[in-house]
């Protein structure tokens, strides 16, 4: 099959950061016009569209889009989903999994939504303790279950390649509501997750 690419760019936005990608680049002290970077600053300006759709996409649409009546009741929990996302602070990338669990209360959703949940979050310049809110919340408020919770693993390469230069820590946050706010559920899940 061939290769087919589904990126959408503004021709605006493109050009506007296209050109100042170009003047960035000259300040660091490189050549743009030299053959290999001829072409940079416009794939560094599509690539950080793509990196930041985000802001126009709707997590709470894409949930509701998939929301079904069901009567199970048991945990639902989705692992060891990918995450690729860009720190606010520094505009580098931070990286790991994302474990997703939910107990219904009446509706359960398309499974495949929550891994598109969390990256229209993450596609956004974020720090990965609101991340953990956002994917948290959006879920809460909009399937309304009988509780929710988030554990995110990641690394950080403004950790690892630059200030403390810490290679192999891996941060964690957390976040619980409803059931999962008692310990034994929590425990079942953080079991279940292998923690
Ligand atoms: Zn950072």
């Amino acid at each position: 099959m061939p290769y087919k690419k589904f990126e959408e760019h503004n021709m605006q936005v493109t050009d506007d950061v296209k050109n100042r990608y170009k003047s960035i680049i000259e300040d660091l002290g490189e050549n743009v016009k030299r053959d290999g970077l001829l072409k940079t600053p416009e794939r560094a300006a599509k690539a950080m569209q793509f990196l930041t759709q985000g802001y126009h996409q709707d997590p709470i649409e894409i949930l509701k889009s998939a929301m079904f009546k069901e009567s199970y009741n048991e945990m639902v929990i989705v692992k060891d989903i990918e995450l690729y996302s860009l720190c606010e602070h520094h505009m580098l990338p931070f990286f790991g999994k994302v474990h997703i669990a939910y107990i219904p209360n009446g509706h359960i959703v398309g499974l495949s939504k929550l891994p598109r949940i969390v990256d229209v979050f993450a596609r956004r310049l974020q720090v990965q303790e609101r991340l953990t809110e956002q994917i948290l919340d959006c879920i809460n408020d909009t399937l309304k279950p009988q509780g929710v919770a988030v554990v995110i693993e990641a690394s950080h390469m403004c950790m690892m390649m630059r200030g403390v230069q810490k290679q192999n820590s891996i941060t964690t946050t957390s976040g619980f509501r409803g059931q999962f706010e008692k310990i034994e559920t929590r425990n079942e899940f953080l079991k279940l997750i292998g923690k």
